[in-house]
């Protein structure tokens, strides 16, 4: 039996492999890749240490770190995904998409959140016609093109000065008049004369013939639905954790988070730990995953020397 199954690849989980391999505790750490939500970034500028990173090569130096210091203690399941995990005697049993099994005193789950889909008429039929989760992926595709974000967060406005690179023009919507991103980051996306703000508004309906060619939306301020051209939109309207595995298992929060102690990172079931965006952690940051990985390690390995 191994001492500890670490789910996910994101900071949380890699911070958790890189410490369970310094303190030789025998680990399976299971991923669908390595490096995590910002993957897909073009350039991070908080992860302490560097002034300025790509996704592609924060994830790159994840992957470089956990193969340096894994040596025998930390086995990588990469590819597959966790789809249940039970409590057996000793310890835990988890299951993946693959078949695998594998058993373990303690578990660390890490396993992050995932965009929220676009919930309105037309979203699903055009979801790759034009409607889209992924800036990086699929931004290029538009070039010389009307464009729509959907959210104002930080990942809508980073996603809207990815786009507004190649796009014609780029309209952010947003439910509220006030914005959650960083101010520095609206004030950039601001000042380019091809960027539009439309808030408050709430997409209604997305419309199109073989594409998408437009976006209907209640303007909230005048109550009256209006309609933008568009070919492209990119939704960046919040995230969900990836719990589903755990349901009924763990105690969650009332958006499916589990909740976790934030001075061990201990869950409601004794010998599980969780840490980062899958949690009721307030503030979503890779520093803060990472940290909150590291934490949930520590006492992990105390609690697994004592068993
Ligand atoms: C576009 C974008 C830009 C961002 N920019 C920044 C930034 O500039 N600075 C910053 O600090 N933060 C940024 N963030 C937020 C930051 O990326 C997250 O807070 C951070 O990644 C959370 O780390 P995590 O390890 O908890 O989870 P995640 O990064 O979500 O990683 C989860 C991991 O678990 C894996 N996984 C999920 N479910 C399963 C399963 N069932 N079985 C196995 N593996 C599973 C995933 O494949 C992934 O490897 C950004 C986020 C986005 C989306």
């Amino acid at each position: 039996m191994n001492d500890t199954i670490i789910i996910g690849g994101g900071p949380a989980g890699v911070a958790g492999g890189i410490y369970a391999a310094r303190k030789k505790l025998k680990a399976v750490l299971i991923a669908e890749e390595i490096g995590g939500q910002s993957t897909i970034s073009d350039g991070i500028e908080n992860w302490v240490g560097s002034v300025k990173i790509s996704g592609a090569d924060l994830a790159k130096s994840f992957r470089e770190h956990l193969d340096a210091v894994k040596g025998d203690a930390v086995t990588l399941v990469l590819g597959d995904r966790v789809v249940s995990l039970a409590k057996i005697d000793g310890g835990f049993s988890v299951a993946t998409r693959s078949g695998k099994e594998f058993t373990a005193k303690s578990v660390f789950i890490a396993s992050g959140a995932g965009r929220r889909k676009l919930d309105v008429p037309g979203a699903e039929k055009f979801e790759n016609k034009g409607v889209t989760y992924c800036a990086s992926c699929d931004g290029p595709l538009f070039s010389g093109m009307d464009v729509a974000v959907i959210g104002g967060g930080n990942a809508g406005f980073e996603t809207a000065l990815q786009l507004l690179a190649y796009a014609k023009s780029v309209t952010l919507f947003h439910r509220h008049k006030d914005f959650k991103a960083d101010p520095v980051t609206i004030e950039k996306a601001k000042a380019h004369p091809n960027m539009h703000i439309v808030a408050p508004a709430e997409p209604t309906e997305v419309k199109g013939d073989q594409f998408v060619t437009g976006l209907a939306y209640l303007d909230k301020d005048s109550g009256e639905t209006k309609e933008l051209a568009v070919s492209g939109i990119f939704v960046e309207a919040g995230v969900m954790p990836n719990t589903d595995f755990v349901k009924g298992l763990l105690e969650f929060d009332a958006v499916g988070r589990i909740i976790a102690d934030p001075r061990s990172q201990r869950t409601s079931v004794e010998g599980i730990w969780a840490a980062g965006d899958c949690t009721d952690e307030l503030y979503h940051q890779n520093n803060i995953a990472a940290g909150d990985g590291t934490k949930a390690i520590e006492d992990l390995y105390l609690w697994v020397k004592k068993q």
